[in-house]
């Protein structure tokens, strides 16, 4: 690789932007291509919330990186909402997996401790605990808005002197013998990389490139809750999913007097069409998330639905994210894609290694994410 490439990042959401941040961090010259506005996609349309409650090493491994990168940017003006993160637990056998998770956690040192059911209306006075053996609690996570935080990334990245182009969509590529000729909607630009960051519309750049790329996209629905009365204590992001994973609800504080839920279904769904799915929750969805949080918080007082909306998870077949090369023996194209309903939590940590990708030609600086790569074993439809 040159020592300054031009690096042509594709999509100016979460992945698009920590990607063109760590970039212009080791020097590169960055040109971002939004085909709408910064945070447009799955970005704006996420509940934005930031955890580490996972069991497996890696993916806590993953977090403590990103995490790290959060508590940079809060320093330096982000806002984030450390309301805790609480997840849920109906088996003893979970609550096992969470006592491990507390073990690599502090190891990686970041703060978090099991609670027994008995203890969950300490943490959740209106908590329904019918059913739960207890749950994982990790005090420093919580949100942030996914949109500020791409607008706050977009500032750095222009300040080092890259460029965030908006309302540029990419619409074709030809290979040159060093890097490609990328052709746009509003004219050509030529570059050394690419760095496909388009999310649910991914496979469609990585078509323009003769690639295949199997990332679904996935739909999923959000909505606002309104109390008469603020809680009197900060509602943390409650996960309660039936069998650790799989369907359930999640909800948490959003401001006083008003909490954010989103919906999980099971094996939800068609694949939708990026450019033409229904962007609107729909009324089923809102009477099958109040019988759950009728279940769960029976009594918040006056709790009605209010807005809501949907937006689409990029997910890939095993449900871990897409970062590298697709084909090999092309170094110069490199996907950050397919995170799922974990898109801004990772950013960090995908951005960094896709970064890493582009600049050393191997993901060094995060051991075990050339796992990350979307190889042939792992790049395969799903569902
Ligand atoms: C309801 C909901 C709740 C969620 N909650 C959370 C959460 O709490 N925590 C969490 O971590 N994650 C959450 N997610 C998931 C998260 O939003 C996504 O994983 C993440 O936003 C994906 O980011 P991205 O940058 O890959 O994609 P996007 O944000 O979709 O960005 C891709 C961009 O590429 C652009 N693009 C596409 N094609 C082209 C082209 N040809 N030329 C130029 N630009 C192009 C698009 O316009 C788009 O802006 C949630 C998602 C939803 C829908």
């Amino acid at each position: 690789m040159t020592v300054s490439p031009h690096v042509v990042v594709i999509g100016a959401g979460t992945l698009g932007m920590c990607t063109a941040l760590n970039l212009v961090e080791q020097g590169a010259r960055v040109t971002v291509l939004e085909a709408q506005s910064i945070a447009s996609g799955s970005s704006g349309r996420s509940v934005g919330v930031v955890g580490s409650q996972l069991t497996d090493p890696f993916e806590i491994m993953l977090r403590v990186h990103s995490l790290r990168r959060f508590r940079q940017w809060e320093g330096e003006g982000l806002r984030f909402n450390h309301i805790g993160y609480l997840r849920l637990a109906r088996t003893k056998a979970q609550m096992e997996l969470f006592a491990r998770s507390v073990e690599i956690q502090a190891e990686a040192g970041l703060r978090s401790r099991l609670v027994h059911a008995n203890e969950l209306m300490d943490l959740v006075p209106h908590i329904n605990p019918d059913g739960l053996e207890g749950g994982l609690f990790g005090p420093d996570n919580g949100f942030l808005d996914p949109y500020e935080m791409c607008n706050f990334l977009a500032r750095i990245v222009r300040a080092q002197g890259s460029e965030i182009r908006q309302y540029r969509k990419l619409l074709g590529a030809q290979r040159r013998t060093r890097g490609y000729r990328l052709e746009t909607s509003h004219g050509p630009i030529d570059c050394d990389v690419v760095v496909n960051a388009g999310g649910a519309w991914a496979p469609q750049v990585a078509a323009l490139f003769g690639q295949r790329l199997h990332i679904w996209p996935e739909r999923h629905e959000a909505v606002v809750i309104h109390l008469d009365e603020p809680l009197g204590y900060t509602m943390p992001m409650v996960m309660d999913l039936v069998n650790g994973e799989g369907s359930g609800l999640n909800f948490r504080h959003e401001k006083p007097g008003e909490l954010i839920a989103e919906i999980h279904k099971v094996n939800s769904i068609a694949p939708e069409d990026p450019d033409n799915y229904n962007d609107q929750c729909e009324e089923q969805s809102k009477v099958d998330l109040a019988e759950l949080l009728l279940e769960r918080v029976p009594d918040l007082p006056g709790a009605r639905l209010g807005r809501g909306w949907a937006g689409l998870y990029p997910v890939t077949a095993d449900h871990r994210p897409f970062v590298g090369p697709v084909d090999a023996s092309e170094p110069t194209l490199i996907t950050a894609a397919g995170a799922g309903g974990y898109g801004i939590q990772l950013a960090p940590v995908i951005g960094q290694i896709a970064a890493d990708w582009v600049l050393h030609g191997a993901p060094v600086s995060v051991p075990g994410s050339q796992s990350l790569a979307p190889s042939a074993e792992r790049n395969v439809p799903g569902h």
